[in-house]
């Protein structure tokens, strides 16, 4: 791959040196990663100059309606807006949540939109590293509100809320939990449930739907600068998408008469991602390590038949990797 990214177009806001940059931090060669890095901390000083919002929900809540609808207001108040995937079914499995190009169509089609579909592969930090790596790239080239979608079934949530500053879990109006597929936890981390498809019939039982949450939330225990809010909203019909626009101007607000919340949140993501990628590469590099890869198998099996307790036995891995 060509390896001369023209950092002054993409600073400009130019897209295909934007997907360029994007296409070599996403590629599986280590020679690309190893450019990929160079460019993201030439580029460092530029970044940051965004609100990163996640959005979660589980299939058919109406995603990428709320992105489109959502996307297009702030295109029109005058933002650049990026969208950006952690898909954890992506792509191999047929699932890639952005792959289908019909979504969000009016959206992309928009100047001052950008729209990536999911990285695919699992090398280094998985798909999440490389998103947050995007994310960086994206604000380097100026957009200044980075949408982050991820499917609600898994971890992924768990990794989208560790890059964003703002969390928001999309609903369905009706149904507990269980019901609706929301993992255990994953109320914990939202910033704002936005109870969707309020509209039609669905009017009364997002009404009572939003009620039941937002009981449930003030019991959780929160952030002391920001109580999370239980909205309703049609991404359909465009209603009640302003609102939470507003709500998160009110959040950022709030972050910054309490002692720059969010610069001090994503210093905490930063620091807890090197120690992920840490501990990753000590395993990587383990792996790679000639002696222990003749051996490994051995102390494994002796582990399986108890001939060994697990922690002499990793001790025992660790000591041979300084050999
Ligand atoms: P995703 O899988 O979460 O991305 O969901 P989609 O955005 O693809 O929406 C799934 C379906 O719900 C589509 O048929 C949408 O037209 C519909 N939908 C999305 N938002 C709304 C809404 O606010 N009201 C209604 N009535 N339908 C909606």
């Amino acid at each position: 791959m060509s390896r001369d990214i023209d950092t002054d177009a993409l600073r400009s806001g130019d897209r295909r040196s934007l997907a360029k940059a994007i296409t070599m931090v996403e590629s599986l060669r280590e020679d690309d990663r190893e450019a990929g890095q160079r460019l993201l901390n030439r580029l460092l000083p530029y970044t940051g100059n965004s609100i990163r919002i996640g959005i979660t929900g589980v299939p058919g809540v109406g995603k990428s309606t709320f992105i489109e609808a959502f996307g297009l207001h702030l295109v029109g108040q005058g933002h650049r807006v990026a969208v950006l995937a952690v898909d954890p079914s992506s792509p191999l499995a047929g699932g890639s949540i952005l792959g289908d190009k019909t979504r969000m169509e009016a959206l992309s089609r928009e100047e001052s939109a950008y729209i990536r579909p999911s990285p695919a592969g699992s090398a280094l930090g998985g798909v999440a590293l490389k998103t947050r790596e995007s994310m960086l790239l994206c604000e380097a080239a100026g957009f200044d509100v980075i949408l982050v979608e991820t499917v609600g079934v898994g971890q992924s949530e768990h990794q989208v809320a560790g890059m964003v500053d703002f969390f928001c879990l999309l609903m369905l109006p009706g149904g507990g939990d269980e019901l609706q597929g929301i993992k255990k936890g994953i109320l914990e981390l939202a910033d704002t449930i936005v109870i969707n498809k309020a509209d039609g019939d669905g009017v009364g039982l997002a009404r009572m739907t939003r009620q039941h949450y937002a009981s449930a939330m003030s019991l959780l225990k929160h952030s002391d600068n920001w109580q999370p809010r239980v909205l309703t909203c049609s991404a359909l019909n465009n209603e009640g998408v302003a609102d939470i626009w507003e709500m998160i101007g009110e959040f950022r607000q709030r972050s910054e008469e309490s002692d720059q919340a969010i610069a001090r949140k994503r210093a905490d993501q930063n620091l807890s991602w090197m120690r992920q990628l840490v501990d990753e590469l000590l395993r990587m590099g383990l792996k790679k390590n000639p002696r222990l890869r003749d051996v490994l198998p051995s102390i494994e099996e002796r582990v399986r038949r108890a001939e060994v307790t697990p922690l002499a036995a990793a001790l025992e891995v660790m000591e041979l990797s300084r050999l």
